[in-house]
């Protein structure tokens, strides 16, 4: 409170830490990178519920769902050099699954999706932000009834999401956009979506009107001072703090090796397509889980989103992903038949190898704080992470289930 605060990173989760850290009383500088498009929530999917706080058993889980990497058109990609040069991830990442799964790691990943939902709420009423979010639930369709019961059962066994099991005819009956495709389904109602760009655009807004002076360039060094951090360099002006708050996805790693530190994320990346102004669509989010090919409704249009796959920071997606998204798309709507998508994109999702966000004061620096590593749901978790980080920068404590995601477990 009363300090002068540095975050630097302009996706959600920078967006939503200055918010409130101005709200409770600091003067803040966002630092919130060179363009709105490099953050990875602009091609996200915008989902947020419940049932996608922790890896559903779905092909995001690539330990468990092995096939997809050997079929040639997968959705799940493992670029076989990034993977010998990030060999201690890999096995780090082998080695920990099991704590996200853990009833603990759950349990954190759960909490921080419900706080954020409800911060959304909050602010859609308070800034009638145009971000078009719908609470419709969210449909998984499968090719097989065979399929489906198995997922059923495992979220059964689970407990922890609401979900419902629909034959062809009634996932027909939920969502007529399917045509006459014949798929069985399962139903989650409490999941919802909203369109990541207005997010981001409105953030902007918000945070401007709130008096946070905002810096739209990337840092491109820091300065420290022993164990302190005195400035960062922004445009080649020094840009003071008292405190600091790295929240920039997979821009983090490069900002941690200014600081001497190694920051282990990788970066999964993920495509998608828009369509803009389309008469017919879904009226609520549907997975495709056996093309692993998430649509959603965003106002008047129709996003399209796909791919996990582990490639270097440098790496130029190919046309032939958003070729894949393009006909997946018009197998299932038989309405974009000839429409070409307004817009493509692409966007690093930040991994960490526990699947377990980072959040706090660094181990190594006394005022420099972490809030990164949210992977696949760095949108639905933003709210949430930005208040609790917040509350830690103002020298407040947060709940324990909360030490998960202690930085000191990476000696960053
Ligand atoms: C295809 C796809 C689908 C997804 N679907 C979902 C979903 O449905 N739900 C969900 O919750 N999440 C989803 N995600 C993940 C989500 O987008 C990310 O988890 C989230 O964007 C991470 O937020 P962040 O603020 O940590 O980082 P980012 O959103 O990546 O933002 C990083 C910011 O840091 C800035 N930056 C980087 N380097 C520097 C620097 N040197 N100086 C200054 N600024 C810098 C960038 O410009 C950017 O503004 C999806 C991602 C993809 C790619």
């Amino acid at each position: 409170m009363n300090e002068n605060i540095v975050v630097v990173g302009g996706g959600p989760v920078g967006a939503f830490s200055s918010y409130f850290l101005r709200k409770s009383g600091n003067s803040v500088k966002w630092i919130s990178g060179k363009k709105i498009t490099n953050s990875a929530a602009w091609s996200s999917a915008g989902l947020v519920g419940p049932g996608l706080s922790f890896p559903l058993p779905d092909y995001e889980g690539l330990k468990g769902n092995m096939k997809w990497l050997f079929r040639r058109d997968s959705p799940v990609r493992l670029g076989m050099g990034f993977m010998l040069s990030n060999l201690s991830w890999f096995s780090a990442y082998s080695r920990s699954r099991h704590k996200i799964l853990s009833e603990s790691g759950k349990k954190s990943q759960y909490m921080l999706t419900t706080g954020s939902m409800k911060i959304l709420d909050e602010f859609v009423e308070n800034y009638s932000m145009g971000i078009d979010i719908v609470h419709t639930g969210l449909l998984q369709t499968f090719k097989t009834q065979e399929e489906m019961t198995k997922i059923s059962e495992e979220l059964r066994k689970d407990g922890t999401v609401k979900f419902e099991v629909l034959l062809p005819e009634q996932c027909l009956e939920r969502e007529p956009a399917l045509g006459t495709k014949k798929l069985s389904g399962i139903y989650y109602p409490e999941e919802s979506s909203l369109n990541p760009r207005k997010l981001l655009s409105e953030m902007r807004r918000i945070n401007r009107e709130s008096g946070i002076e905002v810096i739209e360039n990337d840092i491109e060094s820091v300065k420290m001072n022993g164990s302190s951090v005195k400035h960062v360099v922004s445009g080649g002006d020094a840009i003071k703090g008292d405190e600091f708050l790295i929240s920039s996805g997979m821009g983090s790693t490069v900002i941690a090796s200014m600081f001497g530190l190694k920051l282990p994320l990788a970066p999964g990346w993920g495509h998608s397509i828009t369509y803009d102004d389309v008469k017919e669509r879904p009226h609520m989010p549907v997975e495709f889980s056996e093309d692993g090919v998430y649509a959603i409704p965003m106002g008047n249009s129709l996003k399209a989103t796909s791919f996990f796959e582990f490639r270097g920071q440098s790496f130029k997606p190919p046309a032939e992903r958003f070729e894949y998204l393009k006909r997946v798309m018009s197998d299932k709507f038989k309405f974009l038949d000839g429409i070409e998508p307004a817009s493509k994109s692409s966007g690093m999702r930040p991994c960490t190898p526990d699947s377990l966000a980072i959040l706090g004061k660094s181990s190594k620096f006394t005022n420099l704080f972490w809030a990164t590593g949210n992977c696949r749901q760095g949108v639905m978790h933003s709210g949430e992470m930005g208040r609790l980080a917040s509350i830690l920068i103002d020298g407040g404590k947060i709940p324990e289930e909360f030490d998960l995601f202690s930085p000191s477990r990476f000696s960053v």
